[in-house]
């Protein structure tokens, strides 16, 4: 018994949705690797990865059959009860990485809320209630709760919705002196993405992370990276803060975690974690059986030399291209970046229209992303196939003559 479908179009999006999104003008219907096909059965080559989110492309067959196991098994039983994916995958990330403690909830910003709410909760704990300051970057992206938008450093996402969460500064990013004179014994927290994401695709410089890690341990402060975007993989490390050699205390992670199917995680060490005692925080479908089971594969499929080597050449044909691209049309005054986080950044005679490039790509059957209005970025998936970069980076290349033609 199947539920039934009436047919519907991408004008409807008006009559029926929140105005909140400007979707494309066409409707994906199915993908397969990093290719996806539309209403009308226009194919196009997906470079957006659902915003770094389809680590391993459409429809990975290991994803899809833990998925289709696991529905057949147990979907949802709350966190009154532990389940069998949950803790696999936990101790799978607690193998892999810095973290001795995991919590799972849905998403990028319930992390990194989770993440501030524990650094805040430590401090409030270990040294009373003066000391409950976050030094966070101007141009970050934490996510879009009242939490998360106020660590954020883009007033655009946080204005206008009343009285912000106070307490934080913002300094400007990858400034390591601007640090220095914002951190002081009141801070609990410093809060840094290792690579912007939102912000431009922009990393950050060694002795930044480095000297950020140093502030934090001479000030009882917690550092904090957000890998909600750099993180699984996409840097062709682990995670970002491997490539560095800088361990935070807390690390949040979504997007890619789950490859598609909704999941996030915060990371972090069991002499923090036990600040969060039984009550102190929690999430209704965080660590679910089903997005677990897609999160064990994800890690799996990952997590191994193959994949991650493979991320950092398929960095150098990008980076080849786009550079090549980026002289010949005039358009890209720099091509930046990790493993498969791109982020082309347009000369002064391009600024502000990266919405064009959009709109240009898609119109030649190549989906991308960008970051912020001067950057155009690339999220494709983890294993995208060297012939699929050739084909959707030609369309690209299209999409760019006839723009600068234009
Ligand atoms: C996308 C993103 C978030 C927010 O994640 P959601 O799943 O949309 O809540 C937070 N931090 C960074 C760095 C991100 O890129």
């Amino acid at each position: 018994m199947s539920v039934e479908q009436v047919p519907v179009q991408r004008a409807d999006f008006d009559q029926v949705m929140v105005p909140n999104y400007a979707p494309a003008a066409f409707i994906p219907v199915r993908g397969q690797g990093s290719r996806v096909w539309d209403q009308s059965g226009r194919e196009l080559v997906d470079f957006s990865g659902g915003i770094a989110v389809n680590v391993l492309g459409h429809a990975h067959p290991a994803l899809v059959s833990a998925l289709t196991e696991q529905a057949n098994k147990l979907w949802h039983v709350s966190n009154v009860f532990t389940n069998e994916p949950a803790l696999r995958l936990a101790k799978k990330l607690v193998d892999a990485t810095f973290a001795e403690r995991v919590f799972f909830c849905n998403s990028g910003a319930e992390a990194n809320e989770a993440a501030f709410k524990l650094a805040r909760r430590v401090a409030h704990d270990l040294y009373g209630t003066e000391k409950y300051e976050i030094v966070a970057a101007l141009n970050s992206f934490h996510g879009r709760t009242l939490f998360t938008v106020s660590v954020g450093g883009q007033p655009k996402y946080s204005d206008g919705f009343g009285p912000k969460i106070t307490g934080i500064t913002h300094v400007p990013y990858n400034d390591l002196d601007a640090l220095k004179a914002a951190v002081s014994d009141k801070t609990c927290a410093v809060v840094l993405e290792p690579i912007q994401g939102e912000g431009g695709v922009l990393p950050a410089e060694l002795a930044y992370l480095q000297g950020a890690r140093k502030l934090c341990d001479e000030h009882n402060a917690l550092l904090v990276f957000d890998e909600v975007q750099s993180g699984m993989g996409r840097s062709g490390h682990l995670f970002a803060y491997m490539h560095y050699g800088v361990t935070p205390d807390i690390l949040s992670s979504a997007k890619s975690i789950g490859g598609g199917f909704p999941m996030a995680a915060m990371l972090t060490t069991e002499k923090l974690a036990k600040h969060l005692a039984v009550g102190v925080h929690g999430t209704t479908y965080g660590g679910n059986p089903l997005a677990c089971a897609v999160g064990e594969a994800v890690i799996d499929v990952v997590n191994t030399p193959q994949v991650l080597a493979g991320v950092n050449a398929k960095h150098d044909l990008f980076k080849a291209r786009l550079e090549k691209i980026g002289q010949q049309y005039g358009v890209f005054s720099e091509v930046r970046g990790m493993g498969l986080l791109i982020g082309c950044v347009l000369t002064d005679a391009w600024k502000g229209k990266a919405k064009e490039f959009f709109n240009a790509a898609e119109h030649e059957g190549v989906m991308i992303l960008q970051a912020g209005p001067d950057v155009v970025r690339f999220a494709p998936s983890l294993v995208v196939e060297d012939a699929d970069i050739t084909e959707g980076l030609d369309r690209f290349e299209r999409a760019v003559a006839k723009l600068t033609k234009a």
